[in-house]
C-alpha cells in the first residue's frame, strides 16, 4: 500500500486518489492549484454567473441554499446575500442526529443572516427503517443523511422552479483532485449515487428488503426531464474562492458567534459540530471499511494549508484514529439493537484489505503510522502558522434562558 508522500492518504482513498511518479497524491497536486489561480478573475465568473439568476422583480428567490447547523453554512450565506446581494432560500434536511449545538447554529444562521428557510424532516419511523436497513446491508447509519441533504435541495429547486443550487466545496476535488478547478464540476446525479450514496440510490434499496416505495419517496431524485424543464444546476464555490474551511469557520465565529464543539474522533471541531454520530459511530465504520479515519481527512487538509507539520499530523492521526465511540448506547436505543449485535453487524464491513488480526486484537495492516512510512523518509517542512481551533463558549446560559425557548421554536431574538 502506498500512501502520498505529503498528505496522510493512502491510494487506497475510496475517491480514488492517483500518487505520481513524485509520490504526491492528486489531492495534494489540486490542493497546490489554489496558490496559483487567479482568484479575482474566478470571482469575476462567479459575479456574471450569479447575476444571470438575480431576479429582477426581487419577489422570487435567486437561489437555494443547502444548509445545516455546521460544515460552512454561515459562510455560504453570508457571501451569497452579503456579498453578492443574492435572495437565498435555505434549504436543510433534518439529520435526526442533531445536537444542541447544531439546532443552536442554524436558529442564529436563520436569525442573523435573515433569511427566508425550508426543513424536511422524514418521519421517524421511516428514518429508523431505512437506517436498519443501511446498517445490515451496507454498514452504513448515514445513508439516509447523505441521501437526504443531497435530494432535498434538488426537489425543492423542481418544485419551486428555483434553477440555482449554490454548495461550498466538492469533496472529489478538494480531497482527492478527482477535478481540477479549471473543469468547474457541477452537481450530478452519478456523482451523487457513486460517491455520496456508496452506490445505492434510493429505488435501490427496495431489493431484498422489507421497505416498500412509501418507505423511501421523500430520497428519490427527480427525474432527469423535470431538472432539465426546470434548468436546475447545482454549482460549487469552491471553484470559484479557494476553499479553506478552517479560516471561513473562523471568520464566522468572529462575525456571527458560530459555536464549535470537541469532536470524539478527530481535531477539526467545527465541520459536525451538529452531529451526535458523524465523529463517532459514523467514523468509527469508515475506520473499519477504508482503513483511516475522518482525522485523517482533516490532517491532510491542515497539512496542505501549511498549518501541520508531518510530525504534528502523525501525532493526531495516532491519538485520534483508535478511540471508541461513545455515541453507540445512544444509537443502540434508538435503533432498537443491542451492542453486541451492533459490533457484530460491523464486523461484517471490516474490510480484510486494511485490518489484520494478532493475538486477539484487530489492527491496520498498512498503516501511515507504520515504520515503513516514518518521519525520516519524509521530513517535516518548515511552517509558520499553527492549527490551534477556537473552542466557542456556549451562547446558553441561566441568564438568557428566553434565548434558549426561542430557540427551541427554530429562531432567536437578535440579542
Ligand atoms: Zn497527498
Amino acid at each position: 500500500m502506498r500512501f502520498c508522500k505529503r498528505c496522510f492518504y493512502p491510494e487506497s482513498h475510496p475517491l480514488n486518489i492517483i500518487i505520481d511518479e513524485e509520490g504526491i497524491c492528486s489531492g495534494c497536486r489540486v490542493h497546490e492549484e489554489k496558490f496559483s489561480i487567479n482568484w479575482k478573475e474566478k470571482e469575476d465568473k462567479l459575479k456574471k454567473l450569479l447575476h444571470q439568476y438575480k431576479s429582477t422583480s426581487g419577489l422570487t428567490y435567486d437561489c437555494i441554499i443547502p444548509v445545516s447547523g455546521a460544515k460552512d453554512s454561515y459562510y455560504i450565506v453570508d457571501l451569497i446575500k452579503n456579498v453578492y446581494g443574492m435572495n437565498p432560500l435555505l434549504v436543510n434536511y433534518n439529520k435526526h442526529y442533531n445536537t444542541s449545538i447544531g439546532h443552536r447554529n442554524f436558529a442564529y444562521l436563520k436569525t442573523r443572516l435573515n433569511c427566508d428557510a425550508m426543513s424536511m424532516v422524514v418521519q421517524p419511523q421511516k428514518v429508523k427503517k431505512i437506517t436498519q436497513h443501511t446498517l445490515d446491508k451496507f454498514g452504513s447509519i448515514y445513508w439516509h443523511v447523505l441521501a437526504g441533504e443531497t435530494v432535498f435541495p434538488v426537489q425543492v429547486a423542481v418544485r419551486f422552479k428555483i434553477p440555482l443550487i449554490i454548495w461550498g466545496a466538492h469533496q472529489g476535488l478538494d480531497q482527492v483532485g478527482m477535478f481540477s478547478h479549471d473543469d468547474e464540476v457541477e452537481m450530478t446525479r452519478k456523482y451523487r449515487k457513486e460517491h455520496d450514496l456508496m452506490g445505492f440510490e434510493a429505488e435501490d434499496l427496495l431489493k431484498n428488503s422489507d421497505l416498500d416505495e412509501s418507505d423511501i419517496l421523500q430520497y428519490i431524485y427527480p427525474h432527469d426531464k423535470e431538472i432539465e424543464k426546470t434548468g436546475v444546476r447545482g454549482i460549487y464555490l469552491g471553484n470559484y474562492i479557494p476553499w479553506d474551511s478552517k479560516k471561513f469557520h473562523e471568520k464566522m465565529i468572529q462575525k456571527f458567534d458560530f459555536e464549535s464543539a470537541p469532536q470524539q474522533r478527530t481535531f477539526d471541531i467545527y465541520n459536525h459540530t451538529d452531529c451526535v454520530h458523524y465523529s463517532g459511530l459514523h467514523d468509527y465504520i469508515k475506520t473499519l471499511k477504508h482503513g483511516y479515519g475522518k482525522v485523517t481527512d482533516h490532517a491532510s487538509r491542515e497539512l496542505r494549508w501549511g498549518r501541520l507539520n508531518r510530525k504534528e499530523g502523525f501525532e493526531l492521526i495516532k491519538s485520534y484514529q483508535n478511540i471508541k465511540p461513545s455515541d453507540t448506547t445512544d444509537f443502540c436505543k434508538w435503533i432498537d439493537i443491542s451492542e453486541h449485535k451492533l459490533f457484530e453487524t460491523l464486523e461484517k464491513f471490516r474490510n480484510p484489505l486494511f485490518w489484520k488480526r494478532d493475538k486477539g486484537e484487530w489492527e491496520l495492516k498498512h498503516s501511515i503510522l507504520s515504520a515503513d512510512n516514518n518521519l525520516q523518509k519524509f521530513p517535516t517542512q518548515n511552517k509558520d502558522t499553527t492549527c490551534n481551533f477556537i473552542l466557542t463558549d456556549s451562547k446558553v446560559s441561566p441568564e438568557k434562558e428566553y434565548t434558549y425557548k426561542l430557540i427551541e421554536k427554530g429562531f432567536v431574538i437578535n440579542d
